[in-house]
């Protein structure tokens, strides 16, 4: 059965329900801020419904597609990890990241990852399966209600860097980007919003094509094909001559510049010879580099790259006017990096993964 999310319905189809249920129609518009504006999951929470509406509504619809069931601030208190369970019982994550005038959701796109990148938690376990839009954008409601009651504080932005390959689950992530923007509902300028990929070339085109707006991130990592095969199997499929032509073609589209995730990894993508070939592939292309520190991941045997060749990297890069900056994993305390919570969640007292 396809469960059937409350918040999936256009305001057109909340009233063709409700004319089946003979409420009148301008319920569909109370319904929606209760949804949307006032980011509530339960029923019993919408005053201004009928008892029998609320009941109706309960029989009908998944009205909360997640349930935290777990969630741990790390101790700078900058990033504090969700983990929520969903209605079949499984589990994803959700990250917010905490900077000066800044508040930062992360969001999963799929349970687990079908990329099986060599560093990463998420794809440990193989792909489960996707989330529903609802589900994605609901992860951000959530918070942004948490936030608001705790800190009275907004969300100003939300990236697609948790668990999952959005450019895998295309229309549920591109529905999702209309809700997170659409001002009827959350209304988040596209602006503020950013995707980040492993380089699925065919849907690059098509986010390009289909004039979605939002920001583009790439999971590079590596600067040579070789390499990048080595740390991400998937790449295989993907040659990174054609994902670079599909970028050009997303910056040409939309104007918008392109940020390169590069995780350093020890003796693996972190010598001068990987900071050269860094630069030669970014000769003549706008965009900035985000340098990400390893986050050790239990039962994976690299390592994080030493302070002193970090520093060599980014020198380097400088040098060649290659603009950068170095992500100091937050949160390295709490697990925050893409999956591990999730991961920890199915692993043993000892740490091994059952
Ligand atoms: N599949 C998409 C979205 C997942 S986010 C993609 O590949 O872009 C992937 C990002 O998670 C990586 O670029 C990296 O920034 C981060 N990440 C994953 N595992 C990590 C780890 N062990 N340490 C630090 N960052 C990690």
């Amino acid at each position: 059965m396809n469960p059937s999310f409350l918040h999936a319905l256009s305001m057109e189809e909340m009233k063709v329900w409700l004319q089946g249920q003979k409420e009148p129609v301008f319920r569909a518009k109370q319904i929606f801020e209760w949804l949307w504006k006032h980011g509530v999951f339960d029923v019993d929470k919408m005053t201004n419904l009928s008892l029998s509406l609320r009941e109706a509504l309960r029989s009908s619809f998944i009205i909360q597609p997640l349930t935290k069931v777990h969630q741990e601030e790390s101790t700078d208190k900058e990033t504090t990890k969700f983990l929520w369970q969903l209605y079949d019982g499984k589990m994803v994550e959700s990250v917010l990241i905490r900077a000066p005038g800044r508040r930062t959701v992360c969001v999963s796109s799929q349970v687990g990852c079908p990329v099986r990148c060599a560093f990463c938690a998420s794809g440990k376990g193989g792909f489960v399966r996707d989330l529903s839009a609802s589900e994605i954008v609901c992860q951000v409601l959530a918070i942004q209600q948490e936030l608001q009651a705790v800190e009275d504080e907004r969300i100003t932005n939300v990236v697609y860097m948790g668990m999952g390959e959005p450019l895998r689950n295309y229309d549920a992530v591109v529905e999702s980007i209309r809700f997170l923007s659409d001002p009827a509902y959350l209304g988040f300028s596209k602006r503020r919003i950013t995707l980040s990929t492993v380089g699925i070339v065919e849907n690059i085109l098509r986010l390009a094509n289909d004039g979605v707006g939002v920001n583009l991130a790439i999971s590079l990592h590596a600067s040579r094909q070789e390499i990048r095969q080595k740390i991400i199997p998937y790449a295989r499929q993907y040659p990174l001559e054609e994902i670079m032509k599909a970028v050009d073609y997303f910056h040409e589209a939309t104007g918008r510049d392109i940020t390169y995730e590069y995780i350093l990894l020890a003796g693996v993508n972190d010598r001068i010879e990987d900071a050269k070939d860094l630069c030669a592939l970014l000769r003549g292309r706008q965009g900035s580099v985000n340098l990400i520190p390893y986050n050790a991941i239990p039962g994976i045997t690299l390592q994080r790259s030493t302070t002193r060749d970090i520093g060599a990297f980014r020198e380097y890069l400088d040098r060649m006017g290659i603009v950068n900056t170095c992500r100091y994993t937050k949160g390295t305390d709490i697990a925050a990096a893409c999956g591990q919570l999730a991961l920890r969640e199915s692993m043993g007292e000892d740490g091994g993964a059952v």
